[in-house]
């Protein structure tokens, strides 16, 4: 399914709900959420701190909503929107869930495994590719975790 780019900001400014969850619970605003044939079939924020949890990155408890609703580990007829560019461990799940697509916000130049340190969907001795398109809503999914580390500075 091809969607347009008004149907692309949407699914962000769900993702963006998400990351807002997470601002809220004082964990750094991350959100995610997985579509099948154009539904919303499972969100997910940044519950690292909450949970004491180094895995819990919004991608990771989407992806595992997602499996658990479709039954499947493999999720090749989904398409993924996250906020900010997944990390090492995130782009890794992707892989290995066979995420169909990947719509990411803004880019992370300290961790993003997307094409910022390192580009691991991009390798080619991996026999699963994920088509990437990067951009979605940038302003909104950068701003969000701006606003949240200049009110962490000020504590
Ligand atoms: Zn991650």
């Amino acid at each position: 399914m091809i969607y347009e780019k008004s149907t692309q900001h949407w699914f962000m400014t769900e993702a963006l709900r998400e990351a807002k969850k997470a601002y809220k619970k004082d964990e750094c605003p991350i959100g995610a959420v997985i579509v099948k044939d154009g539904e919303i079939i499972s969100r997910g924020h940044n519950e690292k701190e909450l949970k004491n949890d180094p895995t819990n990155h919004a991608e990771i408890v989407a992806i595992k909503k997602a499996c658990k609703k479709l039954g499947t580990w493999r999720l090749n007829e989904c398409d993924m929107y996250v906020t900010l560019e997944p990390c090492a461990m995130c782009a890794g799940a992707i892989i290995q869930a066979r995420v169909g697509r990947l719509f990411i916000g803004t880019f992370d130049p300290k961790a993003g495994a997307v094409g910022s340190v390192i580009d691991l969907l991009s390798v080619d001795s991996f026999n699963h590719r994920v088509e990437v398109t990067y951009g979605i809503l940038k302003e909104e999914c950068s701003t969000i975790l701006k606003d949240f580390f200049k009110e962490l500075r000020k504590r």
